[in-house]
């Protein structure tokens, strides 16, 4: 008898095992770098781009700050908060030299239809095709998912730099809070004050009239943070992509420079609040690569671009296993965030379209 009440209770165990998610976290940030090369990633600043005038105004000046005669040394000048902190406590794919790859599986290789992949885990949409704030999403992300759990109400948010947000989260349909653009907010906190009016007195020369600086996206998430608690935020930042179209490799360098900076700020502040500590996962990825093979076509991604649907994906918090850099064979794609999300806080994202499977993390 004892020994079938144990088999029972290993066969209930194996049962529940497999058919109830584990919970891995509490909150979940997605941070995208619009169009940041994997190049970059992993070998710091290119040789070629820093020492070319046309791409680099000041080319000694540049030099200083991000030079090194290791790609070791390059990428650490670059992206310390990469290269210390998640290397060592989480992972960091895509270094396609060491044979780990990620990969887009839309055919377009740029933004609105990567940023749907990425959320929706259905890559084979054609709504995105136009690129556009004018074309509201018809797929179900899993942001969009998770916003009408009752556990989740209202604590999914957005805030990113390119307008075009509104449409990729189908913002009247989902209701998911977004703040995309250059876009008023109206909370009456001094931070939030600040901001919406700083943004309003700001136009960079170099960025286009549907993008806004991303400062604005990333300070207006960390109040965002501290006032309303979030479970599930995206911060969508541009600058890397527009200033590789711009050619301006100086003001790219420096953007990707500032964004890691703020993945560090992010990071830290959340290790110092309660209800994040320890409880929070950071999702970091791009929504397309560029061109490399043809030097000068690493201002550009499209469907004729070699390279461009080359990307990378780094994460760090629970769920995710200390690996540092993968350094073996591996093939991953940008559909796979969507159902990891929701892997991740113990759930399975269904929709009306199919959606790819989980990393393994
Ligand atoms: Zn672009």
């Amino acid at each position: 008898m004892k020994n079938i009440v144990a088999s029972l209770l290993i066969l209930m165990l194996a049962h529940f095992t497999t058919c109830a998610q584990e919970k891995q976290t509490d909150n979940i940030i997605i941070i995208t770098l619009d169009g940041l090369r994997w190049q970059e990633l992993f070998t710091g600043a290119d040789s070629v781009l820093i020492n070319d005038p046309g791409y680099t105004r000041n080319v000694q000046r540049l030099k200083d700050t991000y030079w090194a005669p290791t790609p070791e040394e390059r990428r650490r000048k670059l992206f310390p908060f990469f290269w210390s902190t998640i290397d060592s406590l989480g992972q960091i794919h895509g270094n396609r030299a060491a044979g780990s790859k990620v990969n887009v599986l839309n055919e377009y290789r740029y933004s609105y239809p990567g940023y749907n992949e990425m959320f929706t885990g259905f890559p084979h949409d054609t709504t995105g095709k136009a690129n556009s704030v004018d074309y509201p999403n018809k797929n179900t992300s899993v942001l969009e998912f998770i916003n009408q759990l009752p556990a989740y109400k209202g604590k999914v948010a957005v805030f990113t730099s390119w307008n075009a947000f509104h449409a990729i989260y189908a913002e009247k349909r989902s209701k998911i809070f977004v703040n995309a653009g250059y876009d008023s907010i109206k909370f009456k906190t001094p931070v939030f004050e600040l901001l919406n009016e700083m943004q309003w007195r700001v136009h960079d020369e170099g960025m286009p009239s549907n993008e806004r600086s991303d400062q604005f996206a990333y300070y207006m998430a960390k109040e965002y943070i501290r006032e309303f608690k979030p479970k599930v935020l995206h911060i969508g930042l541009v600058e890397t992509d527009n200033f590789g179209h711009e050619g301006n490799y100086a003001n790219t360098l420096n953007s990707a420079n500032i964004a890691d900076a703020w993945i560090a700020d992010l990071w830290n502040m959340l290790q110092s609040m309660p209800g994040y500590k320890g409880r929070t996962t950071l999702l970091l990825l791009t929504d397309h690569g560029r061109g490399d093979k043809i030097k000068a076509q690493w201002k550009d991604h499209d469907a004729t671009i070699e390279g461009a649907d080359e990307i990378w994906f780094a994460a760090i918090g629970p769920g995710i296993r200390p690996l540092g850099e993968i350094r073996q064979p591996e093939q991953l794609y940008q559909a796979q965030l969507a159902q990891t999300i929701a892997w991740l806080l113990g759930l399975t994202f269904t929709a009306e379209h199919p959606i790819e499977k989980a990393f393994g993390l």
